[in-house]
């Protein structure tokens, strides 16, 4: 699955860095997405047509087509690192494009012509949407009432699906119909309802949704009246509807972990740079010890998400059969911790962060402050779709038996060779996908073995110390797992439990970033250990210890304002080694 290469991802990313060079400077009006505009776009609820016609013309969506079926989609953290660099100019233009990796993923994992056929669409730069929640049933996709008659040589869909991004826009919807009237896993099936196969005049559409954040994406409800497709337009066997979309959504929760950074971002950067300007007789937010230990810890907020991006791509690479935990680990503490940070700095910012538009900005970008309270609304929109946080701590606990089952830990070296830089991803392995894992996860069983090789005598006190109090946090949650009642509607209790899984999840994957990438951290933030400490300790906090130490969040803040200087805070080389 995975073979250790001679080269960095440096090289693998350098397409990231093309398609970054191309978006160009975002405080440029002449960019191709101007922070300027799009704050102007979002404010009149209007749709980003110029991004989104640049974007697909720079052929971003053939990164959504896997290499298999002719597309550019090798290792996954190539389109997701370009969905980041979109979505921290414009978190709507991203969501609004990548939503295309979504609706074509089906056809990814059922394989076979409807594959081909579906690369085929994806290549016209044509999006294509995804149909799966219903007025009134939401997340429980098993109540899906859009029905499919399968005959012999064509599939009628008749129903409606709401709230859909791109409804009216899309060439081509992934429907999630119910082609069995009887009750169970095996009723529903996916139908791809191309509109210029079916008759137009079978389709109608519900009013563009006013909503608070993607005000300008085309989220509309679609209604299918009869709607005439192929047989051939089935997605993967008959009946295997829900399955199938169980799987793809193991892949593209841990994609929106992309939107979120991008989101996460922006408010840090237009956080940091606030807080090098004086804001009147009250001077700069730098120099108090209040703001710099918000500010540390907003940073240790935002490296624990991308930790968690990187390990949830990794994962779905090397460790295709845990996907059913781990994309719903980090699914739920992805979006919660950027909720968090942008609670955070948005105190931090005072009215400055509710400011819209481009008044009051001091020295900086015009439309710095319209642009962090755009991005605050926008972001929020990741714990909702694709499985909302409940949901994903449902799956969380119904995955603690497995967690507890008593399996071996693998060595230590297999478990961080997907995160090293030098490592080689091949294509995704959709057909190792399950929709339970066997022993849950492997870097969760780890912990251990993860908490003692960072106690090496070169890694921060602070960092170790905090390391083991959580280790000692995940013993004492596993033995509360295993007294839990097996209950088909879990109680409150197992949903808190579940929450907190999900932060020693974060920290084991900080643990495993900085193990797997020593030495190749680039820039300040690779020059101590502050981060792992400040992240550690923001976790242990999290899960009821003290908070961040002053010292702590400092040396992380001093670490992130030299790299905010040099380009951006991450722990990627991405952005910072320009090619
Ligand atoms: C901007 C945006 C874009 C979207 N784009 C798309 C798209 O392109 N395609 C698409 O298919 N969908 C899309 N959606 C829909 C999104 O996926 C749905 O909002 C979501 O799946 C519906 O679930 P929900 O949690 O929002 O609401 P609900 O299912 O109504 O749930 C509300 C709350 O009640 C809880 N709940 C519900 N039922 C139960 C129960 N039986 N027992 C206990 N608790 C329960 C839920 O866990 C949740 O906390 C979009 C939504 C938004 C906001």
């Amino acid at each position: 699955m995975t073979a250790v290469a001679t080269g960095s991802d440096a090289g693998t990313l350098a397409p990231v860095r093309a398609f970054d060079a191309f978006l160009g400077n975002p405080a440029d009006d002449e960019a191709v997405v101007s922070t300027r505009r799009s704050v102007l776009l979002d404010e009149r609820s209007a749709f980003p047509e110029d991004e989104i016609a640049a974007v697909t013309a720079f052929g971003l969506q053939q990164w959504y087509v896997p290499a298999a079926h002719g597309g550019n989609l090798g290792d996954a953290l190539v389109p997701l690192l370009m969905i980041r660099h979109l979505a921290r100019r414009d978190f709507t233009v991203a969501a609004v494009h990548g939503k295309t990796f979504l609706g074509a993923i089906c056809a990814w994992v059922a394989g076979g012509e409807i594959a081909t056929r579906m690369a085929g669409l994806v290549d016209t730069g044509s999006p294509v949407s995804w149909g799966l929640t219903e007025r009134g049933r939401g997340s429980d996709l098993s109540r899906s009432a859009t029905s499919a008659q399968i005959g012999t040589g064509t599939v009628r869909v008749d129903g409606g699906k709401w709230p859909i991004n791109n409804a009216v826009r899309c060439r081509a919807m992934t429907v999630l119909a119910r082609s069995d009237e009887r009750p169970g896993p095996r009723s529903l099936s996916l139908v791809l309802v191309d509109k210029e196969e079916a008759d137009p005049a079978t389709i109608g559409y519900d009013a563009k949704v006013a909503s608070h954040g993607l005000r300008g994406a085309n989220l509309a409800g679609i209604r299918f009246e009869g709607s005439v497709v192929g047989a051939d337009a089935v997605v993967g066997p008959a009946g295997h509807g829900l399955e199938i979309v169980l799987k793809s959504l193991q892949l593209t929760r841990p994609f929106t972990t992309g939107l979120s950074l991008g989101a996460v971002d922006r408010a840090l950067q237009t956080a940091l740079d606030a807080a090098a300007v004086p804001d009147g007789a009250r001077g700069r937010l730098l120099d108090s010890p209040t703001s710099r230990r918000a500010l540390g810890i907003a940073v240790a907020d935002a490296l624990l998400v991308e930790c968690l991006m990187l390990v949830g791509v990794r994962s779905a690479h090397a460790v295709p059969g845990e996907m059913a935990l781990v994309s719903a680990l980090v699914k739920f503490l992805g979006p919660d911790t950027a909720d968090l940070l942008f609670r955070d700095l948005t105190r931090l910012l005072g009215p400055r962060a509710l400011i819209v538009g481009s008044e009051g900005s001091g020295g900086l970008h015009p439309s710095a402050f319209g642009a962090f309270q755009k991005a605050a609304r926008d972001s929020r929109v990741v714990g909702i779709f694709d499985g909302n946080s409940v949901v994903n701590l449902n799956m969380i606990v119904n995955e603690l038996p497995n967690q507890l089952r008593p399996a071996a830990p693998p060595p230590l070296p297999e478990v961080l060779a997907p995160l090293r830089a030098d490592v080689e991803h091949d294509a995704l392995d959709t057909a190792s996908l399950r929709l339970v894992t066997r022993h849950g996860s492997r870097l969760l069983r780890s912990l251990p073995a993860l908490v003692d090789a960072v106690d090496d005598g070169r890694t921060s006190r602070a960092a170790v110390d905090a390391a083991r109090w959580i280790l000692g946090e995940y013993t004492a949650l596993l033995a509360e797992a295993g007294d839990l009642p097996r209950q088909s509607q879990p109680d409150p209790l197992a949903f808190h439990l579940a929450e907190r899984f999900a932060l020693v999840f974060g920290a084991a994957c900080a643990l495993a970033v900085h193990l797997a990438r020593a030495g190749t951290i680039p820039g300040p933030l690779g020059e101590s250990n502050a981060w792992l400490a400040a992240v550690l300790q923001r976790v242990a906090h999290r899960l009821g210890t003290d908070t961040v130490e002053t010292a702590v969040a400092d040396a992380l803040l001093d670490a992130a304002l030299r790299a905010h200087a040099g380009g951006a805070v991450t722990l990627l080389p991405s952005w910072t080694e320009r090619s």
